[in-house]
């Protein structure tokens, strides 16, 4: 990468985005409380093109890269993490496997729906018995003449309550690659689709049990068959990195807090932030945010419209999680006793944080990831 600098489309959208996501910040905790789905937000984030900007330009959308997509969610995971949580396959990669995919009729009938915000996308990949171990997976597809069936139950989904379009991750009978793993596209009218138990979460999103009891699909729904673990896999780097950007963007609103109160809360006759152990907290707290936004572009920045590097994207999401763990940790720190109240912005943020290393890979299998990197070379 010959220069660190956003171009100014970049710059110009990522102003864009911290504007409209500021008028997220104080209906955040609305969502939190009710449990609702944040339609005013994605609306408002539809009219301005920021929802659509991972959809390719034919389809109505910005045609914009991965590095796009990082830079509008960590602008909204700075206000409002729900919001974060309900654009992330929209802006992620249910959008991009669709797009490199899917067939022309699957692209024609859901990508202009995400664009306009009127299509909310489930990923499914985990199953009551199968996190981590993605080839232990029991959900099925199999050929049935033009159609395909699928089989089996998810669970932990994001949007499932809400979403039109559910690209589910299943191992394809007779396909080749390694363990048969694919993905096929179901539509939420599809007979056989019911979700289940809604769980709230810590950090006031909800996740749901989906199960497809014999889901009969048009054939050309499936979007990976031959090699489809390989591929899909290579495509989950994508979403690897932009879990990465709503920590870092949970991270740096934690941070513009704790900056505010340790310049605005005086004690020992001075501003908070001007005793050394506390000061030293925000600038330590800066450099590990800077770090991962800098792991995080260079992941996203080399993949253009592509998917990112495995190797690259695991050290981003790694650092980033953890990161966000420790500076919200820290700015709750930086406000006291009155950081643990609710009367306070920050304790969400410490909640928020939490979400990282638990979805789309932990730091576990990251570092696994990485290691075996670094053993075969
Ligand atoms: C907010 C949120 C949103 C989510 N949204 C979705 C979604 O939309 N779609 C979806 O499919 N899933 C979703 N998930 C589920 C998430 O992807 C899984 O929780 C995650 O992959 C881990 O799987 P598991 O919970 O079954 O844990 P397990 O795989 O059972 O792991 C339990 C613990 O063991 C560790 N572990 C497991 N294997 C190893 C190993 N080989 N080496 C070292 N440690 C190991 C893990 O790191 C973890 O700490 C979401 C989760 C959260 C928290």
């Amino acid at each position: 990468m010959g220069q660190f600098e956003l171009t100014p489309e970049q710059q110009q959208m990522r102003a864009l985005a911290r504007e409209v996501s500021e008028e997220f910040r104080d209906r955040s905790t609305t969502w939190e409380t009710s449990g609702e789905f944040p339609w005013q937000n994605m609306s408002r984030l539809a009219e301005t093109g920021l929802l659509g900007a991972s959809v390719p330009e034919q389809y109505g959308g910005g045609g914009g890269t991965w590095l796009d997509a990082a830079l509008i969610l960590e602008e909204i995971g700075r206000c409002c993490y729900v919001t974060a949580m309900a654009a992330l396959g929209e802006l992620g990669v249910q959008t991009r496997v669709i797009a490199a995919y899917g067939s022309e009729s699957v692209r024609e009938r859901h990508l202009p729906e995400v664009a306009r915000g009127e299509a909310i996308c489930a990923i499914c990949i985990t199953e009551p018995d199968t996190g981590s171990d993605l080839k232990a997976m029991r959900t099925t597809a199999r050929d049935d003449g033009d159609h395909v069936i699928v089989s089996g139950h998810k669970t932990l989904i994001s949007r499932a309550d809400v979403a039109a379009v559910f690209v589910v991750f299943c191992k394809i009978k007779g396909a080749s690659g390694a363990d048969e793993v694919g993905a096929v596209v179901v539509g939420r009218d599809t007979p056989g689709l019911s979700v289940g138990q809604t769980f709230q979460t810590l950090g006031g999103d909800t996740l749901h049990e989906v199960s497809f009891d014999e889901c009969r699909v048009p054939a050309d729904h499936v979007l990976a068959r031959d090699d489809g673990l390989r591929r899909m896999l290579s495509m989950f780097n994508g979403q690897r990195c932009l879990n990465a950007s709503v920590s870092l963007g949970i991270a740096q609103g934690a941070q513009d807090l704790a900056v505010d109160q340790a310049k605005n809360r005086r004690q020992g006759g001075r501003p908070i932030g001007e005793h050394q152990g506390l000061g030293w907290l925000l600038a330590d707290n800066e450099v590990a945010i800077e770090a991962a936004r800098l792991l995080i572009w260079r992941a996203t920045a080399k993949a253009g419209q592509g998917f990112p590097e495995r190797h690259e994207a695991s050290m981003a999401k790694l650092f980033a999680n953890e990161m966000a763990l420790r500076v919200t940790d820290t700015a709750l720190q930086v406000f006291g006793g009155h950081g643990w109240t609710k009367e306070m912005p920050v304790e969400r943020y410490l909640r928020w944080a939490r979400y990282g290393p638990l979805g789309g890979g932990t730091p576990q299998i990251q570092r696994n990831g990485i290691a075996r990197h670094l053993l075969r070379a």
